[in-house]
């Protein structure tokens, strides 16, 4: 175990950009075999509708159980999974395992719940992403419209006209899609516009510190504004106050996602505090 750590020699707060490549490959060896060890678990994370406080769904987020580091953020290593190729593969487990998932709150009476998934660039260019989708949802009769599709602006600067092909094809077959860490990239909403997107996630560094930021208050209203106006549902994420929850009502935001209503939890833990949450309503 010893001798496993040094080869890795991986400090925990490292993040993937800075990792050299054996560092890289050892990684990527050890996130292969997770995949088959059972060592990755799906996180929930609730989306909250800001009219009537109901749950919206939740958006499944990627934690992998490390023999040695312990939970380990997928901001260590999706980057690498991309570098490497294994990305395709774990999107593929990401989809399969939120289908059982959702087949499971579906039938605990959460038949509205939607789930939204993180999707990377790389999967989009995959020449038969599309297939394999449609293999899964088949396999477990997937109710589409109840799958979500996030995408970060990045996917937008490779292959326009794929990708505009790709998200037609989604959009028929009734998954929505939305732009994920909006502001953070570098696409404008009129780019965006010109792709069938069904909501718009504002980046958490834009909503973090809401209350105190008169410049990000302005932004963020515009922003909501422009993505009504092109029949966008918008989405903050990072809302972790009353205070920032109060200022997102005011300027009309459809959904809110942040540490003020739940962090991450894994599903079991999720489907408890689901229950518990939707008693409160009663
Ligand atoms: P993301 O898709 O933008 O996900 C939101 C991130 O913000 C999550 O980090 C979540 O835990 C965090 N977050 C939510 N609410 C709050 C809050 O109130 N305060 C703060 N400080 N943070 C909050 P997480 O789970 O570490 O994921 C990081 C990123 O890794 C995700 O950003 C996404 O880009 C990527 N990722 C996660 N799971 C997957 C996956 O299954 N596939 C792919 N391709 N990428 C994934
Ligand atoms: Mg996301
Ligand atoms: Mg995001
Ligand atoms: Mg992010």
């Amino acid at each position: 175990e010893q001798a496993k750590r040094e080869s890795l020699n991986l400090s925990f707060y490292q993040m993937s950009e800075t990792y050299n490549i054996a560092q890289k490959l050892t990684l990527a060896t050890e996130l292969q075999l997770a995949i088959h060890n059972n060592d990755l678990h799906l996180f929930h994370q609730p989306q909250i509708n800001l009219k009537d406080a109901s749950v919206h769904g939740s958006e499944v987020l990627l934690r992998w159980q490390h023999p040695i580091h312990g939970f380990v953020s997928p901001d260590m290593f999706i980057r690498i999974a991309e570098d490497t190729g294994i990305i395709n593969e774990l999107t593929m487990w990401v989809l399969n395992t939120a289908c059982q998932q959702l087949n499971t709150l579906v039938s605990k009476g959460y038949d509205q719940h939607s789930l939204s998934i993180n999707i990377s660039g790389k999967d989009i260019a995959m020449q038969n992403f599309l297939s394999k989708v449609k293999n899964i949802l088949s396999h477990f009769n997937t109710p589409t419209h109840l799958l979500n599709f996030e995408l970060t602006e990045s996917v937008m600067v490779s292959d326009f006209q794929h990708l505009s092909n790709l998200m037609s094809k989604l959009s028929v077959m009734g998954i929505q899609v939305s732009v994920d860490d909006y502001g953070t990239g570098y696409s404008s909403l009129t780019y965006i516009s010109q792709l069938p997107f069904n909501e718009l996630k504002i980046d958490k560094s834009f909503i973090l510190d809401l209350a105190d930021s008169t410049r990000h208050q302005t932004i963020v209203k515009t922003t909501i504004d422009m993505a009504k106006s092109l029949k966008l549902k918008v989405v903050a994420e990072g809302v972790e106050s009353a205070e920032i929850e109060k200022i997102l009502t005011d300027c009309h935001c459809d959904l809110v996602q942040g540490y003020y209503y739940s962090k991450p939890l894994p599903f079991e833990q999720y489907l408890q505090w689901l229950e518990n949450y939707t008693q409160q309503d009663k």
